[in-house]
């Protein structure tokens, strides 16, 4: 990999790197990935939406274990991805790492990490995106 391609494709796709998301001025509701118009307050039209970095932290709703990859995860099986509600309030899917398959859990807290989803071999490209990793809480 050489150095500015990824920067270049950070650009293009920010949201998939600095989880940004929408906040709509008049209900307050967060979207991720973010909205041009807040569908519960368009009839009004007051609903302003304001970009808001989100923290990256939430906890697991549900996962599941993928024994089967897909050809851009083999040798990554088998792997967790989990539905994970956000702190701020959005839910997203996301692969869980840095974790064994059977420390999983449903309430597990956990925070956003960049990482390599795929890796393209007849391109030649890689794509980063955004996991999630366990936080450590003391007990
Ligand atoms: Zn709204």
């Amino acid at each position: 990999m050489t150095e500015g391609a990824v920067p270049r494709f950070w650009r293009e796709i920010p949201q998939r790197y600095n989880l940004i998301a929408n906040k709509c001025g008049n209900c307050s509701k967060v979207y991720f990935p973010p909205r041009e118009v807040c569908p519960y307050c368009r009839r009004e039209s007051m609903g302003k939406m304001e970009e808001l970095n989100l923290r990256g932290t939430g906890k697991v709703l549900t996962y599941t274990i993928i024994y089967t990859p897909s050809e851009h995860f083999i040798g990554q099986v088998p792997y967790p991805i989990a539905i994970i509600q956000l702190d701020e309030g959005p839910k997203l899917t996301a692969q869980i790492v840095d974790c064994e398959v059977e420390d999983v859990k449903i309430g597990m807290k956990v925070k956003s990490t960049f990482r390599k989803i795929s890796e393209d071999g007849y391109i030649g490209a890689i794509h980063y995106g955004y996991k999630f990793k366990p936080i450590e809480v003391k007990s």
